[in-house]
């Protein structure tokens, strides 16, 4: 029997509407004091200076409790704070992880130590954390992580290699998940772990992995014999498969699906002017349009979060969709409105076309790949 996925209408109200006006003067204010430059795919831009005026400034950890530093607000009030800052291309990636699901998840299933210990640094901005989930040869298929921890005295011995680990070189901490039992072929996702790494012990090597635009976003990192106490264990040995898909609703349903090549709609729209032509209206209609409709399944998604549901389908819909958009509009730009030297020149517009085009690919990889996405909305929907 197939099951419909519903979205919800969510209207943000005068609360979020508030904490709006908030983030936007913020904002205004740090940009025009030369606080930060704007660009696109905000959360892979990262300015350490920025993160910690913006914990400072409160909005960081908003929906955590206020004994941990944060303000107690709702997913829908987080909504608005992450939405206000894609828009703006602020370089929100230093925080971005420790933010969205690293406290989270500390918060679910840490120990009050954990919590104490991390969450007032997060929320200041001086705690940085990133996602150490994908092997060398494990990226879809993540219960085949071959990463051991083995037991030894007051804690873990960790061996093997992380890789594409977003901004490993800036963090202080990622969340890894390891192997702590050899694989039951009866049951795959059995025997898997989540521990707190501090990426400035020693026995672990970050190593540089350039992208396609040839900028240093991913690492790769190598562990040998490193030590990891017993305190740094997150929630219960063995759990951690379960852990981990728990976290996959935060990562996969936020503005940042949809928000990714943002700057190239603004700036199109300002190449285009006033007079548009009826293909030039009529494009950037459409992706106006598109953008509604997902951002309205999107705050759906932050309601359901508030309600306390766990909308790992609908996220997973939300970030498929999404990530298609992010790359049909630089594709529609330069349909629309060509570089003049083909190759992307100088001006605003044509330099955001051109990072958007090289970021675009990434896109609906990162985050689980489409192909993965697909198979897990199927599933939801009961048709396989
Ligand atoms: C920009 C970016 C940032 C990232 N940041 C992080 C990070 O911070 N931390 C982290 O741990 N990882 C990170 N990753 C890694 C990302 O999660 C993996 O790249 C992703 O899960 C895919 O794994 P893979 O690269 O091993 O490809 P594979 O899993 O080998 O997949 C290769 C291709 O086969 C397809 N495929 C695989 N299995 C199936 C299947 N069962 N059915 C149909 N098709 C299938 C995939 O869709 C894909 O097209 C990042 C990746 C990118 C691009």
């Amino acid at each position: 029997m197939t099951a419909a996925l519903t979205y919800p209408p969510r209207t943000l109200g005068p609360e979020q509407e508030a904490m709006r006006a908030e983030v936007r003067a913020f904002l205004q204010k740090d940009y025009a004091d030369g606080g930060f430059g704007r660009g696109q795919e905000a959360m892979a831009r990262y300015d350490v200076e920025f993160s910690r005026r913006w914990g400072q400034a409160g909005f960081i950890g908003i929906t955590w409790p206020k004994k941990y530093g944060g303000r107690g607000l709702t997913f829908l009030d987080r909504y608005v704070v992450t939405e206000e800052a894609l828009a703006a291309g602020a370089p929100v990636g230093a925080h971005w992880v420790a933010d969205r699901q690293s406290g989270p998840l500390l918060l679910k299933y840490g120990t009050e130590e954990q919590r104490q210990r991390f969450l007032p640094r997060i929320v200041a901005g001086e705690a940085f954390f990133c996602i150490g989930m994908s092997e060398p040869d494990s990226g879809s298929d993540l219960a085949s992580v071959r990463m051991s921890a083995t037991r030894t005295d007051g804690g873990w011995l960790l061996n093997g290699t992380k890789l594409w680990t977003s901004l490993a070189h800036i963090c202080h901490y990622m969340i890894a998940l390891v192997r702590t039992s050899p694989v039951n072929p009866e049951n795959r996702h059995e025997g898997m772990s989540q521990m707190i790494v501090d990426l400035n012990a020693p026995g672990v090597e970050v190593r540089p992995v350039y992208n396609l635009a040839g900028e240093h976003h991913f690492n790769q990192e190598v562990f040998t014999d490193y030590f990891l106490p017993d305190e740094n264990v997150v929630g219960e040995i063995g759990a951690g498969w379960e852990q981990v898909m728990s976290e996959l609703a935060y990562e996969r349903s936020g503005p940042e699906r949809i928000l990714s090549t943002f700057q190239t709609l603004v700036e199109l729209v300002r190449q285009v002017g006033d007079n548009p032509s009826e293909v030039e209206a009529r494009a950037i209609g459409r992706l106006t349009a598109h953008l509604m409709t997902l951002r309205g399944m999107s705050v759906s998604v932050a309601g359901m979060l508030a309600d306390g549901k766990m909308p790992v389908t609908e996220a997973a819909l939300v970030k498929d969709l999404g990530t298609n958009y992010c790359k049909d509009v630089p594709e529609t730009a330069r349909l629309i409105c060509p570089p003049e030297d083909g190759a992307g020149g100088n001006s605003r517009y044509e330099k955001m076309l051109k990072t958007a085009t090289l970021l675009a690919p990434s896109l609906t990889i990162q985050g689980g790949t489409r192909e993965i996405l697909r198979g897990m909305i199927a599933r939801g929907l009961g048709l396989r």
